[in-house]
């Protein structure tokens, strides 16, 4: 059965098409950066790229890239291409590892942001019936309000709570029937721990049925926990201030991330020497954000690993599929040799009978060398029974079995690892 889709026009288009529109949405962005600003007309120019010079798609390679040191050197609004009376919003990262990204929107960029978000929200089943608890910390954060937009574009009941204050967000969820909720995964399974120790039964006593989930790097194994834990259909979303905020892809009914490419042109480059991949090889996500007006971003270094495809989707979608992100490039951990994803990790752990879905990796520097371990809770059923070193030692085993690498885990008292209502820290360093 084909889905009904929220724009079929643009998420059903055929490929050739779809080129077509993204090399002359393209030419037409070179244009706007070119006129508009000083700085990118600089950089255009320093590499002998000039409007004319677009004619396909591919001719986006062309350009240099543009990265986060970029966006801090022009600080904050050196990257503007309209004039300032335009912006009518500005959102900003945490800015946790320096200067924050901002990110201004002009009327139209508003427009473009709550259509990709009630595209990427109708496709993951949220109707005009549902009641959307946004538990999505509000503030100069992008996550919150582009949820908020999507979601009343479709028409949707927006419970506008913000993140924490947990007891109430289980009290609300429960008094004004809430239908979706919308948060990090890791604080939906907070969220489950607290209704609990309020005497309900997450699985049973809501009216809850979709999770909209984003901002954090989670593993399939996670999602069916959280899946299961509250009885949901889980969904995954991704997105970066950079582009729009969330947004930039939509996950289908088939749990497959389709990029809204209309908008965002994706590349996947090879992170050591910039060359570009072939469909379906893994390397950095990059994209060039085609419609955008006052902060467009050209070839915009992601720093986060997958795969995009081209193969067909029985959802009716044509767009590009992206693969999960296996992680930040950031995040990645070198430890004897061996490449170590922290995400890799938890799906392992969560292959463990016992094992909740709270853990800890923690890192410790000596000199050059890195090592690790891994501290994890097991459920209070399993805790109880005693006899932990076979979950240690299982624990062990599992993640041996994925990365070829000893890593020495230890079960902790249950409630002990620090809860987040925002994105969880899963690697701490000692
Ligand atoms: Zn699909």
């Amino acid at each position: 059965m084909t889905a009904e889709l929220w724009n079929p026009k643009f998420e059903s288009m055929k490929p050739d098409e779809l080129k077509k529109l993204q090399a002359k949405r393209l030419k037409n962005l070179v244009k706007h950066v070119y006129k508009n600003n000083k700085y990118y007309k600089q950089k255009l120019k320093n590499a002998g790229v000039g409007p004319d010079d677009i004619k396909t798609v591919k001719d986006v390679e062309k350009i240099p890239f543009l990265t986060k040191s970029d966006l801090r050197e022009y600080y904050p609004f050196g990257l503007v291409c309209t004039s300032h009376d335009d912006i009518v919003e500005v959102h900003a990262s945490s800015g946790t590892t320096g200067k924050p990204v901002v990110g201004p929107y002009t009327r139209n960029d508003v427009e473009l942001w709550a259509e990709v978000m009630a595209r990427s929200l109708y496709a993951n089943g949220l109707r005009k019936s549902d009641v959307m608890q946004n538990s999505y910390g509000y503030g100069l954060f992008t996550g919150a309000h582009g949820f908020e937009k999507g979601a009343q574009k479709i028409g949707a009941n927006v419970i506008t709570i913000s993140s924490g204050n947990t007891k109430r967000q289980i009290d609300v969820m429960k008094d004004f029937g809430t239908t979706a909720i919308a948060c990090t995964p890791s604080y939906s399974l907070y969220m489950a721990e607290v209704a609990e120790e309020q005497g309900y039964d997450p699985a049973k006593d809501f009216k809850l049925r979709l999770g909209l989930f984003g901002a954090e790097a989670w593993s399939e194994e996670m999602r069916t926990n959280v899946e299961k834990r509250w009885n949901i259909t889980a969904h995954e979303h991704y997105g970066l201030t950079e582009i729009i905020g969330p947004g930039v892809v939509s996950e289908c009914e088939k749990k497959h991330l389709h990029i809204n490419a209309d908008h965002f042109l994706p590349e996947i480059i090879d992170p050591k020497t910039g060359e570009t991949l072939e469909s379906g090889e893994e390397g950095e996500l990059v994209f060039t954000t085609l419609t955008k007006e006052a902060f467009p971003a050209i070839r915009f270094r992601t720093k986060d690993l997958a795969a995009i495809t081209e193969e067909t989707c029985s959802c009716g979608r044509t767009l590009p599929i992206q693969s999960r992100i296996k992680g930040r490039s950031d995040d990645m951990m070198k430890v004897k040799g061996v490449i170590v994803f922290p995400s890799q990790i938890e799906a392992a752990l969560m292959k463990v009978a016992g094992v909740s879905d709270n853990y800890q990796i923690v890192k410790t520097k000596k000199g050059d060398m890195t090592s690790l371990s891994v501290e994890v809770e097991p459920t209070d059923d399993r805790y109880k029974q005693g006899s932990l070193d076979d979950l240690e030692e299982q624990a062990e085993s599992e993640i041996y079995s994925i990365l070829n690498l000893h890593v020495s885990v230890k079960a902790i008292e249950p409630k002990t690892i620090p809860r987040s209502t925002g994105k969880a820290k899963r690697v701490i360093e000692r």
